[in-house]
């Protein structure tokens, strides 16, 4: 079976083409500038590489285009439409309607245009994506697979903010959680890499652009670090993470700003690239750094800090820890940011090796010393197979 994997964005859209039984990937590819002008990087066979400048108006011009990339022509992976059984969608936002991956009818479409309101960037291009596959697959089945679905499991005193209460009856306010996908594959393959296979207490650092650690007790979420939107908790490339409300209506009133220039000032101008004023990517202030830029070693430390105090957090949520994991570009690459987290936490049982932290792999591996009581896992994440996987269960009618 090939699942054809879409995660449609405002602007973009990443696909891949995966068979989920022999997690056999035949095509990876991402369309940008969408509406501008339009660009198509598509990877196919052994590392092989085609780009494509071609106006993509729309969403749907896009789709097509892919659909005819993998199809036909130079990138050729599949005779026909035909060679595609499925369709997994990668979908933000499933507020407390959808505590699971879902096949797409009219009515889970209906339900997510009604939590358009607590994902207005995402959820209306998600909703795109699966229309426009409906109407240029007819007959397929769809799946949504949601990035908050995972997160569900949390209990109530852990999800409500302490406001009034009928903020939350009213419109949901609570803490939902994301990056779902990638904070169950990793917790899922650290339990197997476990010998304990009862009372796992393991923590999830999933550390990219954006980025978020949740705690996870026996394969279920306990609480997680983002909240009802993706700007809380952690400091991100671009994102704030946790500010104090007081800051935030000062700054405002001392700015003269409107909301959305607050939200667009927290979202896309401030952490890494906020305080480094150099750049959003860790690599670049890492750089920085070294040549003694003092802003980039102040954001280099303030993220590394904000993770440790999660970490501890997380630690004393669980009731302790039996696996500490690193998931996402900086957290599969930064050995340095690995060493800082752990820096101390000896006596909450995590005791890194310094040789294992620096030795390069892109294998799942233990990077603990062999006395220490937690393991120390690195492990690189995998959200398409997730989504392939989902969707080929409830396809094959294995999951309902
Ligand atoms: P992601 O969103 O998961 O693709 O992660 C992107 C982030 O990972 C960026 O901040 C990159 O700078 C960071 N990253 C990737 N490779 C490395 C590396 N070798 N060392 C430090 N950060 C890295």
């Amino acid at each position: 079976m090939n699942v054809f994997i879409l995660n449609a964005g405002s602007s973009s859209l990443k696909y891949q083409l995966m068979n989920p039984v022999t997690k056999n990937v035949l095509a990876v590819g991402i369309c940008e500038r969408i509406g501008i002008d339009g660009v198509l990087k598509h990877e196919f066979g052994d590392g092989q590489e085609l780009k494509i400048d071609v106006s993509m108006p729309t969403h749907k011009e896009a789709i097509e285009l892919v659909l005819r990339t993998l199809t036909d022509g130079e990138g050729k992976v599949i005779d026909s439409i035909d060679d595609i059984e499925a369709i997994g969608h990668r979908a933000v936002h499933g507020g407390e309607e959808f505590a699971s991956s879902v096949m797409v009818t009219e009515k889970v479409i209906e339900t997510m245009k009604k939590l358009i309101p607590l994902a207005p960037l995402h959820n209306p291009a998600n909703i795109m994506g699966m229309e426009i596959c409906q109407e240029l697959m007819p007959g397929k089945p769809n799946v949504a697979v949601f990035d908050t679905a995972f997160h569900q499991t949390m209990p109530d005193y852990a999800y409500m903010y302490a406001l009034p209460y009928d903020q939350y009856t009213k419109h949901g306010i609570r803490k939902y959680g994301f990056h779902g996908t990638s904070h169950f594959f990793v917790s899922n393959e650290a339990r197997g890499m476990l010998d304990k296979k009862h009372n796992t207490r393991i923590i999830v650092c999933h550390l990219g652009n954006g980025s978020s650690v949740s705690a996870v007790l026996n394969g279920k979420c306990i609480d997680t670090s983002m909240g009802l939107t993706p700007v809380q908790g952690l400091m991100m490339g671009t994102r704030a993470g946790d500010v104090g409300a007081g800051a935030i209506s000062f700054m405002m009133s001392q700015e003269g700003m409107t909301i959305n220039e607050t939200l667009d000032l927290m979202n896309k101008k401030s952490g890494i690239l906020g305080i480094s004023g150099k750049s959003s990517d860790l690599r670049e202030v890492l750089d920085g750094m070294q040549e003694g830029d003092d802003r980039c070693r102040l954001a280099v430390d303030m993220v590394a800090y904000n993770i440790k105090k999660y970490v501890g957090s997380y630690v004393a949520a669980l009731d302790g820890v039996d696996a500490l994991c690193f998931t996402g570009g900086i957290g599969e690459n930064s050995a340095l940011i690995r060493e800082i987290v752990c820096a101390g936490l000896d006596g909450m049982g995590l005791n890194i090796d310094p040789t294992k932290n620096n030795k390069r792999s892109n294998k799942a591996r233990d990077i603990a010393t062999n006395s220490s009581a937690a393991r120390i896992f690195v492990i690189p994440t995998n959200e398409e197979y997730v989504i392939a996987s989902d969707t080929y269960k409830i396809v094959s009618g294995l999951e309902k």
